[in-house]
């Protein structure tokens, strides 16, 4: 028999933070939202609760817990605001996994401690302006080694909590030479903010995520010592694959998130919004859409939950990823164009969470990897190659 229910101090995790995305982030987002501000109070406050060291152990300043935990905590806090989720999920998934899984011990002890506390944010620059599908193929951006540093020239685009007031770090993968079968060598480099050629371009409008902080970056000669190479030269494409794998199961357990919030706004809107003489809630045309939309918020957390359980029992779940990313930003799409549609006229305006899911929903069928990329890898792992 298969056991889906979460251990005690997992449980209680996911209530704190259901309780903290309510009680906290619900009261003040709409207005963040609006204006585009970073929610730096909340991140403050994500920090001082351990969600940004919750995988990490505690030598490095982290709380000892696992990834499962994490996701917990994504879809929570999806559940009421997706930029504060991404916010969350970019600084464990896409700083301080890659630091903490490849880094060498000098590197972790300098930037772990600080990254678990929420005090300062590290980025991953990987897409560019050239193409993120085909993300080793369209690789522009050069490091090579001169006098005992690295010199970078290239950019990046679309990258996450990279423009902070607290971001520290940003993991750079660059092409630092050609391999032994004629295919670039990758590997990812670590620039702290503020290194001399390293531009950091304003922020863009984006449709959603308004209050996720994301830039294009430029490297024109920016120069870091050669002991900033993130773990070993040309191990950049390994170490990617596995960070993306790794974050589709944190992307897949926010969408849930988004997909259950469409249930839970409309549910409190139906029962309460009147037509014809009753509550809307007593149509059954609306009652299906809610159906349906529970149906999908279910089994888009059974798929993610199945991908994180093989992941911790230290099993290959490339396949359950993007099963699990694929199954989850679908339902967060289809629920968000539903409980937009239950809202009516208000499920437009802007002063009601189910415009913002609706803002929120479609780029997780976009960002780390689109859905497109999750059934190539699902075909590819049946066996099906180009
Ligand atoms: C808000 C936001 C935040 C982001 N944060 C980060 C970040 O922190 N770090 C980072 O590195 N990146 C980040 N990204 C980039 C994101 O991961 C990429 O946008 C995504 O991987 C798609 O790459 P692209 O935009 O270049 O699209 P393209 O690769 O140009 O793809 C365009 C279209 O072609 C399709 N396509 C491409 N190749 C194939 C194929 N072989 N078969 C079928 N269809 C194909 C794609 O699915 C897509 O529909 C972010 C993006 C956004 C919008």
């Amino acid at each position: 028999m298969i056991g889906y229910k979460l251990g005690d101090e997992h449980e209680e995790l996911r209530k704190s933070v259901e309780a903290f995305a309510r009680d906290v982030v619900a009261p003040v987002i709409g207005d963040l939202y609006e204006k585009g501000e970073f929610p730096y109070d909340i991140v403050a406050q994500l920090g001082r609760m351990g969600l940004f060291g919750l995988p990490v152990p505690e030598e490095y300043g982290g709380m000892g817990g696992d990834y499962l935990a994490l996701c917990l905590a994504l879809e929570e806090l999806a559940r009421v605001d997706s930029s504060v989720a991404i916010t969350l999920e970019a600084a464990v998934g896409l700083g301080i996994m890659p630091l903490y899984r490849f880094g060498t011990e000098e590197q972790k002890r300098q930037w772990l401690p600080a990254l678990c506390a929420g005090e300062r944010l590290a980025a991953f620059g990987l897409t560019e302006p050239g193409g993120g599908t085909d993300v080793a193929g369209a690789m522009k951006t050069r490091a090579r080694l001169e006098d005992g540093e690295w010199v970078i020239d290239g950019s990046k685009s679309f990258i996450t909590n990279s423009g902070t007031s607290i971001t520290a770090v940003v993991g750079v993968a660059a092409v630092t030479g050609t391999r032994p079968d004629g295919r670039p060598e990758i590997s990812t480099i670590l620039v702290p903010s503020g290194t001399p050629g390293f531009t950091v371009a304003p922020k863009y409008s984006k449709v959603g995520w308004s209050c996720s902080d994301t830039h294009e970056l430029s490297f024109a000669g920016c120069r870091v010592p050669a002991a900033n190479l993130l773990g070993e030269r040309g191990r950049g494409y390994a170490q990617f694959l596995r960070t993306l794998d790794e974050g589709r199961v944190a992307i897949a357990a926010l969408s849930t998130g988004l997909a259950q919030g469409c249930v839970d706004e409309s549910l409190a809107y139906v029962r309460d919004r009147t037509a014809f003489g009753g509550p809307i809630g007593r149509f059954q045309a609306l009652q299906f859409k809610i159906a349906d939309m529970e149906v999908r918020a279910h089994n888009a957390r059974l798929a993610w939950w199945h991908a994180a359980a093989k992941m911790a029992a230290g099993e290959p779940f490339k396949k359950e990823a993007a099963i699990a990313k694929l199954t989850a930003s679908n339902a967060a799409m289809d629920n968000a164009r539903d409980a937009t549609q239950i809202f009516g006229g208000y499920g437009f305006m802007n002063e009601f969470a189910v415009g913002r899911f609706y803002r929120d929903a479609k780029i997780l069928e976009i960002g780390e990897g689109t859905s497109e990329v999750q059934r190539m890898l699902i075909a590819r792992e049946l066996g099906l190659d180009a």
